[in-house]
């Protein structure tokens, strides 16, 4: 079949080194950037292009607003500084002008730029001494290339690659296909119906697109493959999840989550009684529920949690709940007792036909006979709702019948940890429990189905009422010249007027990455410093990740009952804490943290009826600017996720997910809306045509041959 078109794993055999002009130098080079094949090289797509025909000139450039011009260079000249610093600068120009380019500290520029080359310059241009210039602008060489379009491709200094030898292989590779052409493993119906190009023209234009127009249109056929890729796995996996397990069909019929519902304090918000709705379909179903719960730092996950468990114990099954530090289970723990204190189970070797219902606790920190206790009734049914820590998935830890698994604060977690837990449900009848996993981070929709795509997702999206919106200020410590600001004298005021009126505060120390212990030093040292200054008049006690369980355990429990004021604490407290009485959040060194870990952190108040406030110190003017402004405007999860999104791309989000899909080269979960729908449909549409991909063999092998090892074991676990 020497005639038929190139498969991707063809190009994926053939080696670089047989693309003219590649030899065992540049072999070597491409190797250091990761292009082995001539598919890698061929998915190694231009950073951007440049228009000929439609760029600035020299003459339009306006000062301080950024602009591409071409041009070209006319003298390149090194200026010795002081320090032994350096400094390079240009002179380019084009018809209309001449501009002057200024870089410090890229001695390398020297090397780079030669006389008469015709560059693409990206910058802001300042008026300096009367003459237009750029401070380290973005440059481009372009060489003597024609055409229209320019592609540019990603340079590496290091590896001595230029965007035109790139672009010289991929045109003598591109040329090569041609007689056989590179097949389409797309079905054509799915491809004519969303009206995407076919691939080998797509892979072409991407290239050396006519216009910029007919780029988009290439781009967007291209990054469809890619979604389609990860969408293929992951409805995949959902789907042989469906198949492969057995669920509990709940009898619904019974009357525990209502009676629960009815006693609680508060109505439910209409997303809680959404989503609640929602698990109710899925616990009724043959199949096992495998359910995402996101939902903002107090929009009521735990009551949606309590009333997916009551359903399983109301039928004879039991509910676990799983958080990730003792802290927080301890906190559930009590919460959830308090929440199900009167209610009854149906028990039928009981003279009243019911009994109390059993929630027990189970973490490391429960030893002794009280464990042994607590592990013969999970085993027997006795105990009826369980919340612990890892301590629940470790060997020894039986259940009667796990009827209803929640995962709370997922990310914490990773896929085997919860698989773990769904597996101690295989008991004799080998069903599945239902898994609802819940987590505070909001994720943007679009995200989410690619990330999440293997599991069905709930959003409570609604705050329970009469939350006073937190206010948050950020505060400046010390101002450009390194004094100190006044505004952190006045925030301290702020502080001490609140505990004066019997409310507390959290003081947020900096989080050090590098060092658990020089993290704990600065916590102790910032406690010492409030303790005999700022806050001298006031109980302050300190929390940190490297005390004992039992040490966390007695600080919160002060806090909770008013012994401190202030908690000075790590991030401990991120996630889940909840003391309504606490109204005021310190943040040091907020430029440190993300904008999830903030906005997480804030919410540890704002969780009473009395108004609070949140400060955003940061030791810098400039650092985190834009983190902390998204913070100071908005106290939408949702919105900060897409913000964050966009302030760090997407690499970020994927890893911290745990789930990566590093073939995703143009496709952006950010912009891609539309097409992530689409290949997510066109997956549902081919994989229950053909669940194990018999006929469509070329899409199979093109999944194992793009996503990484550790994605699709990953994406293939469960
Ligand atoms: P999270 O989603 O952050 O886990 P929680 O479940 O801890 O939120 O709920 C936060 C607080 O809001 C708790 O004190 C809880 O009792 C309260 N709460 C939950 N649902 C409602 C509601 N519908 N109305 C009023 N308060 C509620
Ligand atoms: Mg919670």
């Amino acid at each position: 079949m020497a005639d038929a078109p190139l498969t991707l794993r063809d190009l994926a055999r053939l080696d670089i080194a047989t693309i003219k002009g590649v030899g065992d130098k540049r072999r070597e080079s491409l190797a250091d950037v990761g292009i082995e094949s001539v598919l890698d090289l061929l998915t190694t797509y231009p950073r951007r292009y440049v228009d000929r025909t439609n760029e600035a000139h020299v003459g339009d450039l306006v000062e301080g607003v950024e602009t591409l011009v071409l041009v070209t260079i006319r003298s390149v000249r090194r200026v010795p500084l002081r320090n032994r610093r350096s400094m390079v600068t240009a002179l380019v120009g084009d018809a209309t002008g001449t501009l002057s380019l200024t870089f410090f500290n890229q001695p390398w520029r020297e090397r780079q730029l030669k006389t008469d080359q015709e560059v693409a310059v990206f910058g802001k241009p300042e008026r300096f001494r009367g003459k237009l210039q750029m401070t380290n602008p973005v440059v481009d060489i372009i060489g003597d290339k024609t055409g229209r379009i320019v592609p540019i491709y990603p340079q590496s200094e290091k590896a001595n690659l230029s965007t035109w030898e790139i672009a010289g292989w991929v045109r003598n590779a591109l040329d090569r296909a041609a007689p056989r052409t590179i097949g389409d493993p797309l079905p054509s119906v799915i491809r004519e119906r969303l009206t995407l190009i076919e691939r080998h023209s797509a892979l072409n234009t991407i290239h050396f697109p006519e216009s910029i127009v007919d780029k988009e249109r290439a781009r967007e056929r291209l990054a469809f493959d890619e979604l389609l890729r990860v969408q293929l796995v992951l409805v995949g996996r959902k789907r042989a999840f469906e198949r492969d397990n057995t669920g509990i069909r709940h009898d619904m019929t019974g009357e525990m989550q209502q009676r629960f519902i009815d006693a609680l304090p508060f109505p439910l918000t209409g997303a809680q009684r959404r989503v609640i709705d929602e698990v109710n379909v899925d616990l009724a179903k043959a199949v096992p529920m495998h359910r995402l719960l996101q939902g903002d730092v107090g929009s009521g996950k735990t009551v949606v949690a309590v009333a997916a468990m009551l359903v399983a114990v109301q039928g004879g099954h039991q509910g676990a709940l799983m958080a990730p530090t003792e802290v927080l289970a301890e906190q559930h723990y009590a919460g959830i007792q308090r929440l199900l204190a009167d209610l009854k189970v149906p028990d039928d070797g009981n003279l009243f036909g019911e009994r109390q219902l059993r929630v027990e606790l189970l973490t490391g920190r429960v030893t002794g006979e009280r464990r042994r206790d607590v592990l013969t009734d999970l085993a027997n049914g006795g105990v009826d709702i369980v919340i612990g820590t890892h301590a629940l998935i470790q060997e020894g830890v039986e259940f009667s019948s796990l009827g209803v698994v929640v995962i709370d604060e997922q990310h914490r977690f990773g896929v085997e940890q919860r698989a773990a837990l769904r597996g101690k449900g295989a008991g004799e009848r080998h069903t599945t429990p239902d898994v609802l996993v819940m987590t505070a981070t909001p994720i943007p929709r679009t995200a989410a189905m690619t990330v999440y795509g293997d599991l069905e997702v709930s959003v409570l999206n609604e705050l329970p009422p009469g939350r006073t919106p937190i206010v948050t200020t950020a505060v400046v410590q010390h101002d450009a010249s390194g004094e100190s600001s006044g505004e952190v004298d006045a925030m301290w005021r702020e502080v001490r007027s609140a505990l004066d009126a019997g409310q507390q505060a959290y003081v947020v120390c900096p989080m050090i990455e590098e060092s658990d212990k020089l993290e704990v030093a600065a916590a102790e040292e910032i406690h010492e410093s409030l303790r005999k200054g700022e806050l001298a008049k006031y109980e302050v006690g300190l929390l940190h990740g490297r005390m004992s369980s039992q040490e966390k355990d007695d600080v919160m429990t002060k806090f909770r009952t008013r012994k401190f004021d202030v908690l000075v604490a790590t991030t401990v407290i991120e996630v889940g804490v909840d003391v309504p009485n606490a109204t005021c959040m310190v943040i040091l060194d907020a430029d440190r943290f993300g904008i999830a870990q903030l906005h997480q952190l804030r919410g540890r108040v704002g969780r009473g009826s009395i108004a609070s406030r949140c400060w955003l110190v940061r030791q810098n003017p400039h650092v985190g600017v834009e983190r902390v402004a998204a913070l100071v405007k908005s106290t939408d999860g949702f919105y900060l996720a897409e913000v964050d999104l966009e302030l760090r791309g997407e690499g970020t989000l994927m890893s911290t997910a745990q789930k990566g899909a590093s073939d995703l080269k143009l496709a952006s979960l950010r912009r891609d809306e539309k097409l992530i729908k689409a290949a997510r449909e066109a997956a549902f549409e081919i994989i229950d045509a053909d669940p194990t991909l018999k006929r469509h063999r070329e899409l199979a092998t093109e999944v194992n041959l793009l996503l990484a090892r550790e994605e699709k074991e990953f994406l293939t676990k469960d």
